[in-house]
């Protein structure tokens, strides 16, 4: 797992001429805390709490940079939901169908496997994903009930 920290992302913010400001901060601070990868509303309940006075759009803004300077990943679903994911690495997404939840694996082999065909297939690459479609273990279990 590859997450950014709070050092880095500052340089980052300032490197791509962004602000830094308390509420980016708290976004930032929130999704790396998360290993379910919340959508944007999610975060904003969550950060409703502390910051009463924090947007939907001041979320989305957020959001949006984190993902053009690299710092987070956007998942896009079918289904119209978008997730974040602040694991920036190589890693497969086991995403339930039927509750939606979303898990990470990893695997040695597998990673060497992608960068190897990468290599191969892609003079430069602008974005990976790799997403697993499943029922995990709780939707399974009540299927076959
Ligand atoms: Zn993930
Ligand atoms: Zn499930």
């Amino acid at each position: 797992m590859v997450l950014i920290n709070r050092k880095d992302l500052i340089d980052l913010f300032h490197e791509n001429g962004y602000k830094v400001t308390p509420q980016r901060l708290a976004i930032f601070e929130c999704i790396m805390g998360r290993r379910d990868h919340p959508s944007a509303s999610e975060i904003h309940s969550e950060l409703k709490r502390e910051y009463p006075t924090i947007s939907q759009a001041t979320i989305y803004n957020t959001l949006h940079i984190l993902r053009d300077i690299g710092a987070i990943q956007e998942l896009g679903f079918e289904d119209g939901k978008t997730r974040f994911d602040p694991d920036t690495s190589i890693h497969v997404n086991l995403v339930c169908t039927a509750c939606g939840k979303i898990t990470d694996f990893t695997d040695e082999d597998l990673v060497k496997a992608w960068i190897g065909m990468v290599e191969k297939t892609a003079k430069k690459t602008v974005g990976q994903r790799l997403d697993l479609y499943y029922k995990c273990t709780h939707c399974s279990r009540m299927v076959s009930e």
